[in-house]
């Protein structure tokens, strides 16, 4: 039986001629793969509505057993097109797709629909790309420790991030460990965005979060706990370097 399932495209492969594979993260069954016959043709009704980041309602027979399912037909609901008419945004939204294709939690779907909707709009992209990124962590298990210090539990004098053990460290633990000491300021923002989710997005504009400093934490975070090399991160690497 036909059934109507929204979802967001988050990745594209060609198959033939001119035909694609497409990656959709749904709502209803997570990710899916759909055949897209007619992908590369303009004269295609479909060629609006599966493109990496748009939002769409997909008509298909879903067949649980099969690798990928046949699309019949897809009806754009969003497009994101400022994502897609500036470079920033474009490789953020990039990286968000890649993220979600490796990493997902039960409210995947979701974050992943707050995510890209935001970063249409918003004049702080990277501040979208840290909560999404945290969120990730979250999934995964690996959320940063940022109640307290990671070694000895005490919340008091937190003056750095370890990567290897996961979260703050106490100024007594760090004697041994010998990181460089972090900003106060800086930590505290480590915490919030940590602490977050998209419900709360508006009110954690504008107080400094939208940095790459803390999307290249996070990164540094998710590579090492997961041992996953995120590709798009190198184009975001070259526009901030
Ligand atoms: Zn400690």
């Amino acid at each position: 039986m036909d059934e109507q399932i929204n979802g967001i495209v988050i990745k594209q492969i060609d198959y033939k001629d001119n035909d694609a594979i497409i990656t959709v993260y749904t709502a209803k069954y997570g990710r899916i793969g759909l055949y897209v016959r007619g992908f590369k043709k303009m004269t295609s009704k479909n060629v609006y509505a599966t493109q990496v980041f748009d939002e769409s309602v997909f008509m298909l027979e879903y067949n649980p057993i099969s690798r990928f399912q046949m699309l019949k037909s897809a009806t754009l609901v969003n497009e994101h097109k400022h994502i897609k008419a500036d470079y920033d945004r474009l490789a953020i939204a990039s990286l968000i797709c890649e993220v979600a294709d490796t990493v997902h939690g039960e409210e995947g779907y979701q974050d992943l629909k707050s995510a890209l909707d935001c970063l249409d709009s918003t004049e702080e992209p990277y501040t979208v790309l840290n909560l999404y990124l945290s969120l990730a962590l979250r999934y995964a298990g690996t959320g940063m420790n940022v109640d307290g210090c990671c070694l000895c539990g005490s919340g008091e004098d937190i003056v750095a991030l370890s990567v290897q053990e996961g979260g703050f460290i106490c100024r007594r633990c760090n004697s041994e460990l010998r990181l460089p000491e972090s900003d106060p300021g800086y930590l505290r923002l480590i915490r919030i965005i940590n602490k977050a989710d998209f419900s709360v997005i508006d009110k954690i504009m504008k107080l400094g979060l939208n940095s790459f400093t803390i999307t290249q934490e996070l990164i540094g975070f998710l590579k090492y706990h997961l041992d996953i090399d995120f590709r798009s991160f190198r184009s975001l690497l070259d526009i901030n370097r």
